[in-house]
């Protein structure tokens, strides 16, 4: 058993069912699709994924609290949790479905259009959360995102504060935050569109990147994460910024996951105490590794990976 303290996670699975096609079917018409996958996703189950996958033998345990239907789904969330060796927290709900996403994908332009129907994770609550205190109270690292009901997230976020443990909000997908639920963020995590949805500022360049993290930080949000795509990483706290060009890993073949890859493997690295550049880079490392594989959670960088891409 590692001696390191666990990675709690919150969040969602959800069984995405994509479906690739010429062009999108209007009301009452039928399309013949290219090509069909059931894929596992779900920000949280991702994020869970690739910080099991980035800790490896030596790092944290690594748990997952959320709510599965009773169905084949579940049977599929469990499957690709206990392969990969994470602890599941898990209510299983007969009365809903476990979370699925309709994704359909237009062939010539990669365009995307998606249903997502959170089931027993959309009614996850604050209560939820207070019924796993010890547990999040024993972790070194909570993370969480905004796909369950924001009353959980930020009776996660208290109770892991209130322990002394490491809050990360990956502020996904993006909606309005009040100051009291940034105040709970030891890192907040946005991508370029979330940070300028949280501020109203536009996050096109890296001044852009570092307004908004003032901004956010103004609110009581302790340091600010914003990742930059194929532009890496900037790092702000009150004393600092960090800028991390990507790793590069290889040709990129899908970035689908990169953001859910980069918070699972940042948790793990502060989870083990790593200095803050130190598990930018860790992170970034893993996310660049991430990019080069198809799918959301199948392409996640395991922990030889990552120490060979920083070696
Ligand atoms: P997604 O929604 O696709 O999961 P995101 O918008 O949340 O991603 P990004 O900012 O696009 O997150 O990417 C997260 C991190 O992944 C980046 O900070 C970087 O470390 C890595 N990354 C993204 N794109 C690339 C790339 N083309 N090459 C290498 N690394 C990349």
């Amino acid at each position: 058993m590692s001696v390191v303290k666990p990675v709690v996670v919150l969040g969602i699975f959800n069984a995405d069912a994509v479906y690739r096609a010429e062009r999108q079917p209007k009301i009452g018409e039928t399309v013949m699709g290219e090509k069909f996958k059931l894929e596992a996703g779900g920000k949280g189950s991702n994020q869970a994924v690739s910080a099991a996958r980035a800790s490896g033998e030596t790092g944290p345990e690594v748990h997952f609290i959320s709510r599965l239907g009773a169905d084949d789904f579940a049977k599929m969330a469990r499957k690709i949790w206990s392969e990969t060796g994470i602890i599941a927290d898990v209510t299983e709900d007969p009365e809903t479905h476990t979370g699925s996403a309709f994704i359909f994908i237009e062939a010539a332009t990669g365009n995307n259009a998606i249903i997502v129907c959170p089931g027993a994770a959309g009614k996850m609550t604050a209560a939820d959360l207070e019924a796993r205190a010890d547990l999040i109270g024993s972790a070194s690292v909570f993370v969480t995102q905004l796909e369950t009901p924001v009353e959980s997230v930020r009776a996660g976020l208290a109770i892991a504060r209130k322990a002394g443990v490491k809050t990360i909000l990956n502020p996904a997908p993006a909606r309005a935050l009040d100051d009291e639920l940034l105040a709970l963020c030891d890192y907040l995590t946005p991508n370029e569109s979330e940070a300028e949805l949280l501020t109203g500022i536009a996050v096109t360049d890296r001044a852009g990147a570092e307004a908004a993290a003032d901004a956010l930080m103004a609110r009581g949000v302790g340091a600010v994460v914003v990742t930059l795509g194929e532009n890496g990483v900037l790092y702000r706290d009150q004393s600092r910024t960090i800028h991390v060009p990507v790793a590069r890993a290889g040709a990129v073949a899908e970035t689908t996951g990169a953001g859910d890859s980069f918070n699972g493997a940042f948790a793990v690295a502060l989870a083990e105490g790593q200095p803050v550049e130190e598990a930018l880079r860790f992170a970034n490392a893993a996310a660049g590794i991430s990019v080069t594989r198809p799918g959301a959670s199948d392409s996640m960088a395991s922990r030889a990976e990552i120490d060979a891409l920083l070696a």
